[in-house]
């Protein structure tokens, strides 16, 4: 079942699979990079992450590359989260 828009009562639909979110801390340290699927209410178009697969975490092999690649992506663009 897909998030309900808790503003509208609107089942919320998939909008794009495989969305990258990079996630950095307060001290502008990237922490760890995830993806899941975005899901937008088909009334207020409020979009929001949801499903995540497994975390890359900073200490990581292989971390470094991902996230540059990520942050190229010009195609499919990271969304960039923040702490606090
Ligand atoms: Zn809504």
């Amino acid at each position: 079942m897909l998030p309900i828009c808790a503003t509208c009562g609107k089942e919320m639909s998939i909008s794009k699979v495989g969305v990258c979110v990079v996630y950095y801390l307060r001290d502008g340290n990237p922490y760890y990079l995830v993806r899941g699927d975005a899901v937008s209410c088909p009334k207020c178009k409020n979009t929001v992450v949801v499903r995540f697969g497994k975390k890359k975490e900073h200490y990581q092999l292989g971390f470094e590359h991902e996230l540059q690649a990520a942050l190229a992506n010009e195609a499919n663009p990271p969304i960039i989260a923040r702490e606090g």
